[in-house]
């Protein structure tokens, strides 16, 4: 068992600042606790003398024994919370659940509170829920410390809320279908424990088949990465994250940071976390129910059978829709089909028995699909008729799904006829939805948590580097006084082993003649100026220069810069060998950092439409090979790159590698804010970055 268990299974709970007037959450808390609770309750409260016919303690120092109580509510006013605190903390008690709000949410007095409030927990080493915090419940032993006025059902769902209301609305909804939890937790202000803590309890408690979560943000995203990563190798993990939209798109200097925002990095972190990320509650819940009451499937076809024709095209168009697929029956299959469903049925997947189907030739038309090896999971589909009962075909679907051990989903379409069936159906788990769609949804679910559970976490490549090298160059940046590099920097990307054509930055024309004499051959130029963001907006780089023109073009380039901005910084001229564009293919390759998730890679379609089109993917680093590969397959312009149009297929190999030599680099160097190697032409031949652009922040160096 994790370290809270004894936050979810106490023997004795004390409420500090229990009450018994009316209406208040002292009072409410106090009372759900006696109500349901196998264990003890002790009541605190100076003011007191009992509360709900509970003696009351001035402190919770003074209860005799009080190294047995294994859980503190506090819900005082807010200036008595810190001290409240301390007290449990001295008591000796592990858990504390802080109701009380006025804390972090209410400005900066809140907010000094709750520094205070860490600052006491952190000295006693609590296990401490909120403030701000609805309270917990487990069912197993009764046990509810909210001020919600419902207690939830016994069940092997566990479910945290960053929103207490929500958890309220939750526990009314649920009590109206048959959705049981076994733990709830309201999160509150996380100040100590936070979504981290709970999936890691969670994973490790067997009573939890399912966790679910409603979070608005990730606190710690790495931590959560890495924690979710292990426990959905046994335990799925569902979430709901609201504020999908970013707040503001951040003012930032490179391609990266402009089009990786934040909630990109929620979705990437939690993809790459192993997590269900749904849109909705009704998915939330949808999820957790076939994920708890059916198997994982072991493949993705479907088998649809249906009493009527429009709801099974329906279905059909889900199917579509999803990942799934709807199978291909075997020929022993249709035969079996063939001999015993009347003559005007439809024998091919979807399969219609048609409108007079009763329960029976359900049964017989599942048998035979779900004995079919080309078949993984099933949905039957059934509008209601004279001819078929809803609770027989309730049994024949159970008995059908325990033999054969294969997901099922049903649609009973109707009303008030359902009811009994889906009854039926709930107890074996067996999820009932009326519109296909939903259940179409909850099967694709399976069968994406089935693929979380089969990935192999490899740990991120260590290349051989130059790391001390690197710290010297971003280093000599902060003797120019700048946050801002760019191609004059491109010794880091050598130093980390991502190829660069060969070439460097002078600052004469006659100085730049002779590089173009060593290179020997046409050359590129750019300006080279920390004040020039986009060099080739402003003319700043000449493709194509033969060695008679380097010296004028050097002038040129020079003049442009000044035309642009007078009082530029010029660092000189970039004299770079060219790279064959003609095979290869403009991509962009960056990092953004992320305030919760930490570096963003990002790899996409690159050039200078970067933004126009937008054909990118990110992954939160540091990536090992296979994720660094899965980048590939996810941008539209794949085929591009793997020889549409006779073109040779690019080094797919190279790319791969330079995207975990830059995880590498920025994972080694947090000074590293955003970078952008655009483009990184990548070839038949290998990869080339022939622009780099970083911005750093130098009190991280
Ligand atoms: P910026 O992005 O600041 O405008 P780049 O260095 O990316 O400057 O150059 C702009 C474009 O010029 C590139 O997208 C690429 O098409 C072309 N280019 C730059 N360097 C080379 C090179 N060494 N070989 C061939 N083409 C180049
Ligand atoms: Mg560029």
């Amino acid at each position: 068992m994790g370290r809270l268990s004894t936050l979810f299974a106490p023997e004795r709970v004390a409420v500090i600042g229990a009450t018994d007037s009316e209406g208040s959450v002292g009072r409410a808390i106090t009372s759900n606790l006696l109500e349901s609770f196998d264990g003890d309750v002790v009541a605190v409260n100076p003011y007191k003398d009992d509360v709900l016919g509970l003696r009351c303690y001035d402190n919770v120092g003074d209860v005799e024994t009080s190294d047995g109580i294994d859980v503190a509510v506090v819900v005082v006013p807010p200036d008595a919370a810190v001290e409240a605190i301390r007290d449990a903390g001295a008591a000796g008690i592990e858990n504390v659940v802080v109701i009380t709000a006025g804390f972090g949410e209410t400005g900066s007095e809140g907010a000094a509170r709750e520094r205070d409030l860490r600052e006491a927990a952190e000295a006693y080493d609590l296990n401490l829920v909120g403030p701000n915090s609805l309270g917990v419940m487990s069912t197993p032993r009764g046990l509810n410390a909210t001020f919600g006025n419902e207690m939830a059902t016994e069940g092997d769902i566990s479910f945290m809320s960053q929103s207490g209301a929500f958890v309220t609305a939750v526990l009314d909804w649920a009590a109206e279908r048959d959705v049981g939890f076994k733990d709830i937790v309201s999160l509150g202000n996380k100040a100590i424990l936070d979504e981290g803590d709970f999936i890691a309890e969670w994973g490790d408690d067997p009573e939890t088949e399912v966790i679910l979560g409603y979070l608005e943000d990730i606190a710690d995203g790495e931590t959560f990465v890495q924690t979710a990563r292990e426990v959905t190798q046994d335990t799925p993990i569902v979430l709901v994250k609201s504020g999908r939209t970013d707040a503001g798109a951040n003012a930032a200097a490179s391609h990266t940071g402009a089009m990786a925002g934040s909630e990109r990095a929620y979705e990437a972190g939690l993809e790459q976390a192993g997590t269900l990320r749904v849109e909705s509650v009704q998915e939330l819940f949808d999820f957790a129910q076939i994920l708890s009451g059916q198997p994982l499937p072991d493949g993705e076809e479907i088998a649809i059978v249906t009493n009527a024709g429009g709801p099974g095209v329906m279905t059909t168009d889900a199917v579509g829709d999803s990942d799934l697929s709807l199978s291909s029956f075997e020929d022993e299959t249709l035969d079996a089909l063939r001999e015993t469903m009347p003559e005007e049925a439809n024998i091919y997947n979807p399969v219609d028995i048609i409108g007079d189907a009763p329960a029976e030739r359900f049964e017989t038309a599942l048998e035979t699909v779900l004995e079919d090896d080309n078949v993984a999971m099933a949905v039957v589909v059934a509008c209601p008729t004279a001819v078929l009962s809803f609770e027989e075909l309730a049994e024949v679907v159970v008995s059908q799904q325990q033999a054969h051990e294969m997901p099922i989903a049903t649609t009973l379409m109707g009303g008030k006829s359902v009811g009994a069936g889906r009854e039926i159906l709930s107890e074996a788990g067996i999820p009932n939805y009326f519109d296909p769609a939903r259940a179409i949804e909850s099967l694709d679910a399976l069968r994406e948590y089935d693929e979380i559970q089969s990935r192999e976490y490899e740990e991120p490549a260590t290349f051989d580097v130059d790391r001390e090298r690197a710290r010297e160059i971003l280093e000599s940046a902060t003797r120019r006084d700048t946050n801002r590099l760019g191609v004059e920097a491109m010794e880091l990307l050598d130093a980390y082993g991502i190829p660069t054509p060969a070439g460097g930055v002078v600052s004469s024309p006659t100085e730049a003649q002779e590089l173009a004499e060593d290179i020997g051959d046409d050359v590129v130029m750019k300006i080279v100026s920390p004040d020039i963001l986009h060099k080739s907006d402003i003319g700043g780089v000449e493709v194509g220069v033969p060695p008679e023109e380097v010296r004028d073009t050097y002038e040129d380039l020079v003049v442009r810069a000044r035309n642009y901005q007078q009082d530029a910084t010029i660092l000189g001229v970039q004299v770079q060998e060219m790279v064959d564009l003609d095979s290869g293919t403009e991509t962009i390759l960056g990092m953004n950092r992320d305030p919760q998730f930490g570096p963003l890679l990002l790899f996409g379609l690159g050039g200078i439409f970067v933004e126009v089109l937008e054909d990118n993917t990110v992954r939160v680093a540091p990536v090992s090979e296979p994720e660094a590969r899965g980048m590939l397959d996810d941008i539209e312009s794949a085929p591009l790159l793997r020889g549409a149009r006779g073109r040779d297929p690019v080094d797919e190999d190279a790319l791969v590698e330079a995207v975990q030599r830059l995880s590498q680099l920025v994972t080694d160097f947090p000074a590293i804010v955003e970078l952008d190697i655009n483009p990184l032409v990548a070839t038949p031949g290998g990869v080339q970055a022939v622009d780099l652009r970083l911005t750093i922040d130098q009190e991280e160096l």
